[in-house]
């Protein structure tokens, strides 16, 4: 069976966005602990000091920042481990320098935060067809980037389908792309880097049935899967026991499905 007893995407109060000062790298350990988790990954945004060209919102978000993490707690239990999430903005252009990497036990990758228009996506898109078409381009750049790939996931790699299976131009774009979507995972899985399971998106029963139909193919080609909460607050730390047996159990994972970065 595949084991969702792990969350390797989570943000503390030093993400933005969170700014919740109950989300501490403890309460993360605490979660996890208590619901016998065997891993699990504070990920705050991270844009690089030195990489030029930050957004005003990522430009306080640098490393040294979110570092006021370290050191994490440590349990006996729980193997914790420091990451970010850091931005991908097309262009080859991403907020972590191949050198820092170093860093960190584990780098997540988005490569669809559409809701930062002219940073990370050009302001005319609008449809769900059009953000998926979107990012299956963002991959298929990103792949040819020489970084460390046995330490990246990839974000919520799936966030553009529909509510619904009757989305007559999502059914037509999404069949044009089926086959380079197909290839992209093959060679992201052969580069060695995680498919999240962005738990949450599994509530959603309008989504399951193309949800279920995109990890299907993902997993055909090859690639390995993690979940996450995603959580910026402690009340959404549950996610990944509330959906991730649902996911698992929808896609068909098993336990060879797993990922885990390099080293872990
Ligand atoms: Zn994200
Ligand atoms: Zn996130």
């Amino acid at each position: 069976m595949f084991n969702t007893n792990h969350d390797l995407h989570s943000h503390s109060f030093l993400s933005s966005c969170s700014n919740n000062p109950l989300m501490t790298t403890q309460a993360i350990l605490d979660y996890a602990e208590q619901n016998g988790y065997d891993l699990v990954a504070v990920t705050d945004h991270l844009w690089d000091a030195s990489v030029p060209g930050a957004s005003g919102w990522y430009q306080p978000q640098d490393i040294a920042h979110i570092s006021r993490s370290l050191p994490l707690p440590k349990s006996d239990k729980v193997k914790f481990l420091f990451g970010c999430e850091t931005e991908y903005c097309g262009g080859e252009k991403l907020g972590l320098s191949k050198e820092n990497f170093d860093l960190f036990d584990i780098v997540i990758i988005p490569t669809d935060h559409f809701w930062m228009p002219n940073f990370v996506n050009p302001p005319e898109l609008s449809t769900t067809a059009e953000f998926y078409a979107l990012q299956i381009e963002r991959f298929e750049e990103l792949s040819r980037l020489d970084i460390p790939w046995r330490k990246v996931g990839l974000a919520h790699p799936h966030i553009y389908v529909p509510d619904g299976v009757d989305d007559p131009e999502f059914e037509k774009v999404y069949s044009e792309l089926e086959d380079r979507a197909f290839e992209i995972y093959k060679k992201l899985a052969a580069l060695g880097c995680g498919m999240e399971i962005n738990c949450d998106l599994f509530a959603k029963d309008g989504k399951l049935p193309w949800l279920t139909k995109i990890f299907k193919v993902m997993k055909e080609a090859g690639c390995k899967f993690f979940c996450c909460s995603d959580a910026h607050g402690p009340e959404s730390l549950d996610l990944v026991k509330k959906y991730g047996p649902r996911a698992a159990e929808q896609i068909g994972l098993t336990a060879e499905d797993r990922w885990t970065p390099v080293g872990f």
